[in-house]
């Protein structure tokens, strides 16, 4: 057996780096920066009122309240064709730019209307600058406004659009074929006959790769058959920067992904020192990662997790590969036995009163997909007897 984090290792050293991309605003969510981003403008782009209400003089608000002349109104979007006199006042709204000569704003919430609009008594004395936004107040022509690395959020796509970006030079969202393999894997609705199951590991792989913000593809399911493994994964790595294989890693007779892999890649096949999950076969196949995960379906997740995404975070240039881990206390006995490897177990996540627990998800074996739905974590148990009730245990967050 191979220890987990040699594994792990070996995978990330062979995956190829991130590719940069001019990427349009519209598909950037979640992609990392691969050159720092510059204003070429300011924001807010010129000086405009923050409130609706009068643009003035602030000289002329001392001693208030003092009635002033209104001699205008300017609203957002326009521009304004009167100057603030001497004890003179425009209307203004929000986003509205600043007339000529006034030098802050009092919210319409301190005026008073009178002369039927003609005239406005001002009832505060407000500084220079009152409720005022400056040009470049935010961002000033040349300044970094995101460093390389920056994962763009929704706040960072706005930042861009604030800013005349419509591409952004970002690292390319990996596209990651998903295959499963298996004689006996059936889609859709239709009954079982004997020996039939339904391909559960596709839908979880696809779910997976699209919460983690890359781009999915269905590469279908092939029988246990040398041929049809190989015409399949010829063509997943043709149009995918990656592929995810799973079944067909095992000790089995029929477990041909590995043979696959192994005649038309540069394929290492690991028994790594885990449960679950304990075969995976790695290799590039035309330079093309790709990932024999286990068939079993919650193996194929849990090899996911810690094979998988790490190596496509690296491919998306992102420098933090793994999931968050926390200590928590074990709610229940989490027993098992020494056998030389690190045991993950399906745990529910919770925080109370300032802790955080783990409580069993359910059963736990590695065909037992509805633990592994209702987990929100993975206790990591090092080899030996596990933890019992009441004692610390590392989790890897899965939420
Ligand atoms: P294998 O690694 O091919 O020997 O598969 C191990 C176990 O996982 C077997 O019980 C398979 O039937 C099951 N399995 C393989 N692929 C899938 C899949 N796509 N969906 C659900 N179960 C699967
Ligand atoms: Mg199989």
């Amino acid at each position: 057996m191979i220890s987990l984090t040699d594994a792990r290792a070996y995978v990330l050293d062979r995956c190829p780096g991130p590719v940069t991309a001019e990427v349009p605003l519209a598909e950037a969510r979640g992609l990392a920066t691969s050159v720092a981003v510059e204003a070429p403008e300011a924001v807010p782009p010129f000086a405009n009122s923050a409130m609706d209400g009068f643009a003035v003089r602030a000289s002329d608000t001392v001693g208030a309240p003092v009635e002033l002349r209104v001699v205008g109104t300017v609203a957002a979007g326009s521009v304004p064709d009167v100057e603030v006199s001497p004890g003179c006042a425009v209307r203004i709204m929000t986003g509205a730019p600043l007339p000529v000569g006034a030098d802050a704003v009092v919210m319409v919430e301190r005026t008073q209307s009178v002369g039927g609009g003609d005239a406005v008594v001002v009832e505060v004395e407000v500084p220079e600058g009152n409720h005022l936004r400056t040009i470049g107040e935010d961002l000033q022509p040349g300044d970094q406004v995101f460093s390389v690395g920056t994962v763009l959020g929704p706040g960072h796509l706005g930042v861009l659009a604030s800013i005349g970006v419509d591409r952004v030079a970002a690292w390319r969202r990996p596209r990651v074929g998903v295959l499963s393999t298996g004689d006996e894997l059936v889609d859709g609705v239709g009954p079982l006959e004997i020996g039939q199951i339904r391909d559960s590991n596709r839908p979880s792989l696809l779910g997976l790769l699209d919460e983690m913000g890359v781009t999915g593809v269905d590469l279908g399911r092939v029988a246990d058959d040398e041929e049809a493994i190989e015409v399949a994964l010829r063509g997943g790595v043709s149009t995918c920067d990656a592929v995810l294989t799973s079944g067909g890693v095992s000790m089995g007779d029929f477990d041909y992904v590995k043979v696959v892999l192994d005649r038309i890649g540069d394929m290492r096949w690991m028994q790594v020192a885990i449960k679950p999950a304990k075969p995976l076969a790695f290799g590039l196949v035309d330079g093309v990662p790709v990932f024999g995960l286990p068939g079993n379906p919650v193996s194929s997740m849990v090899s996911f997790e810690l094979f998988a995404r790490p190596a496509l975070r690296a491919m998306a240039g992102r420098s933090d590969l793994d999931r968050p881990r926390v200590r928590a206390i074990a709610e229940d006995d989490l027993r098992r036995r020494t056998d030389g490897k690190v045991h993950f177990v399906r745990v529910v996540v919770s925080t109370r009163d300032g802790g955080t627990y783990a409580s069993s998800a359910g059963g736990q074996g590695s065909h037992q997909l509805t633990a592994m739905a209702a987990a929100t974590g993975l206790a990591v148990l090092p080899d030996g007897n596990g933890v019992a009730e009441g004692d610390e245990v590392e989790v890897l967050l899965l939420g």
